[in-house]
């Protein structure tokens, strides 16, 4: 449930509310918002009072749920914004390897007219035995990269111990699908006064990746972004299978801004410029694209990220896409 709260309500009495009905407390425009579990479905006696307006919600999607806010929220960066007439592309390589590559990858960007690059400096590998990113010196890169180039950073926080000093240097924070249940990126999420991409875990169902967000969202970080990638079935033959079903649900039931990304979902480039099309007529506000200078050569998902011929060859098709469901390419 979602209460409102009387403006004029003395603070004591809100922290006494909060303590009470084990409440997370966010503040709309000097409005106090308490959000308590779903389970509720009356206001306690005790605090009715208080309340000027309440929002009895059937499960834990709840400040993300289009019952409670039927618009889609949007996020504007600079002269970007994630909203629902628009579809933004996040491109750039799985990880930052070394200056050559990340610079030559802004490059290619910033020429194609892409506004954000995306690229891992701590990379959540399956195996230790593989590279892990090169952590704070990598960000440092990026932030040299904004700099020279205007592109806006998108990067990835693979755990609670780094994910301040990620916060630091990103524009956006992405949280990865293994990370998607890690209540200390989430809580420092919520703390962030940045935008935040959710993937979502491979094995999550639909609830439970809305849910991740409401951490961040219950937290006082409104700007949260949904990111579809793929999910594990008993098929083999691609990476993962991107649940474009489980988007048609988050449009509908969210008022989330959705990201798809269907380089990891492939898993290999010969798919990734089919799936991008699909991905634009499902009318989403971005989508992520792995991109490399030599992806044979790539430190990490090789096989899967488009060279630059093939990226723009992809590009080339999305605007008449993208106008047919009502949106600009961005
Ligand atoms: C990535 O974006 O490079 C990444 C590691 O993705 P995911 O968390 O979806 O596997
Ligand atoms: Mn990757």
């Amino acid at each position: 449930m979602i209460l409102h709260l009387r403006r004029d309500l003395p603070e004591e009495k809100i922290q006494e509310m909060v303590t009470d009905l084990e409440a997370y407390r966010i503040d709309t425009g000097g409005m106090p918002v308490l959000i308590i579990s779903s389970k509720y479905k009356v206001v306690p006696d005790a605090w009715t009072d208080f309340v000027d307006e309440y929002h009895v919600m059937d499960t834990d999607i709840q400040l993300a749920s289009r019952t409670y806010l039927p618009e889609t929220r949007s996020i504007a960066l600079g002269d970007v914004e994630f909203c629902s007439s628009n579809t933004v592309m996040i491109s750039g390589p799985c990880a930052v390897e070394n200056w050559d590559q990340i610079h030559a990858s802004a490059s290619f960007l910033k020429e194609s007219g892409v506004k954000f690059m995306r690229a891992g400096s701590y990379k959540p590998r399956t195996s230790p035995y593989t590279f892990q990113g090169l952590g704070l010196e990598g960000l440092k890169m990026l932030a040299k990269i904004r700099e020279e180039f205007g592109l806006k950073i998108v990067t990835e926080a693979k755990d609670a111990t780094h994910v301040d000093q990620v916060i630091e240097y990103a524009d956006i924070v992405q949280v990865g699908a293994k990370a998607m249940y890690d209540q200390g990126i989430l809580k420092a999420c919520g703390r962030a006064k940045k935008p935040i991409l959710i993937k979502r875990g491979f094995g999550s169902t639909l609830q439970e990746f809305v849910q991740a967000a409401e951490f961040v969202l219950s937290a006082g970080n409104s700007q949260v972004m949904l990111c579809e990638r793929g999910i594990r079935s008993f098929e083999t033959g691609t990476r993962f299978t991107l649940d474009l079903c489980g988007v048609a649900f988050l449009k509908e039931q969210t008022n989330l801004p959705i990201i798809l990304d269907p380089s990891h979902a492939m898993g290999h480039a010969y798919g990734v410029a089919d799936l991008t099309r699909a991905c634009v007529a499902m009318g989403v506000e971005g989508l992520l694209i792995e991109t490399h200078p030599t992806p044979s050569k790539a430190w990490s998902d090789a096989a899967q990220q488009l060279d630059f011929e093939a990226f723009s060859a992809m590009q080339a098709s999305l605007d008449p896409i993208a106008g047919a469901v009502g949106r600009k390419m961005m």
